[in-house]
């Protein structure tokens, strides 16, 4: 029987990728953003879906939704550094009173409840690549805390009124995302490499580059989702692509499939960014059978018609 399926943060970058997929297994889906950095945009082509809902609302509110629902995936929270930095305040609520609401609602409807936490959980980490079972390196007082702190305490009530309640509640850490989409202002690196190679613009490095990241595709990250929310896993696993290239042979690599004559400046480091970052996927691989299938240089051609679109409306 197809289920009724909630996705909060639906109009964002991942959630709007999530909603698409959902809806082609037969789900009826509902999305609810309060379009702080996602946009209604996102979800154009789904608007004519008679199995799908847009709802603009706050989860800092506490949701009536007739029911039933089956599955809630909650993505609701500001993910750029930028943006996440812009909003402080709503990204720390979305972690404790947001995710609260939630996880009542799930109880009511007796549904299945998956969080998407992050990598910034291991905020600047000692241990490489990151496990599940690292506890992190966070500055809880650092310009990222907002994020890091919020995603943590969210972990954390999580696992507690799972127990408490006895609700089926499940964790997954995810690790930089890219593909269409992506907010073309929110400041992450891949959107501003291409944005910047494909408009002839300078290639703004932080930093002297060296630092690491492990680029997942979108469609990869989606999959993964599914299957945790499908699995008789509880989490925390890591989803994220190992694939792992410094951040200045990531711009040289744009330059190159973008054939951009930009030049590469640099740029002071922002404060507490991590040096690195590469997930261990085991888990995700022995639990979930799960594992990227798109590698970066694929993904990033996958993802330059979008930029290249937008940069033209
Ligand atoms: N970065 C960069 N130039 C940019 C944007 C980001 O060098 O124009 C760096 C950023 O300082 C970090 C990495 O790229 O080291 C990834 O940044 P992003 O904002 O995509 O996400 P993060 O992984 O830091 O959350």
């Amino acid at each position: 029987m197809p289920k009724r399926i909630l996705v909060t943060g639906g109009a964002g970058f991942i959630g709007s990728h999530l909603c698409r997929k959902l809806l082609e297994t037969g789900a009826d889906v509902i999305a609810v953003d309060n379009l702080c950095t996602g946009r209604e945009g996102n979800l154009a082509d789904l608007k004519e879906n008679p199995r799908f809902t847009f709802i603009k609302a706050d989860i800092l509110d506490p949701i009536e939704l007739p029911g039933p629902l089956h599955r809630i995936y909650n993505l609701a929270c500001p993910a750029s550094p930028v943006g996440y930095q812009r909003l402080p305040l709503e990204t720390l609520y979305v972690g404790s009173v947001g995710v609260s609401n939630i996880l009542e609602l799930a109880l009511k409807n007796k549904a299945r409840f998956l969080q998407t936490s992050t990598s910034e959980i291991y905020g600047d980490p000692l241990e490489h690549p990151q496990k599940e079972t690292y506890w992190g390196n966070v500055n809880c007082v650092g310009p990222r805390a907002c994020y890091d702190e919020s995603k943590r305490f969210a972990e954390s009530l999580i696992i507690n009124f799972a127990k408490v309640h006895g609700l089926n509640a499940k964790i997954v850490r995810l690790f930089n995302t890219y593909g269409p989409q992506m907010d073309l202002d929110d400041g992450r690196v891949i959107v501003n490499f291409l944005k910047q190679a494909l408009s002839g613009e300078s290639l703004t490095v932080h930093g002297d580059g060296s630092q690491t990241r492990s680029p997942c595709y979108v469609s990869d990250l989606v999959s993964g989702l599914i299957l945790m929310m499908e699995s008789g896993e509880a989490g925390p696993v890591n989803l994220g692509n190992p694939e792992e290239l410094t951040i200045i042979d990531l711009a040289k690599m744009i330059k190159k499939i973008t054939g951009s004559k930009s030049e590469i400046i640099f740029l002071p480091l922002p404060k507490d960014d991590p040096t690195r970052r590469r997930p261990d996927i085991t888990l995700a691989k022995q639990r979930l059978g799960w594992s990227p299938r798109i590698g970066l240089e694929e993904g990033l051609r996958l993802t330059i018609p979008y930029i290249v679109g937008k940069l033209k409306s």
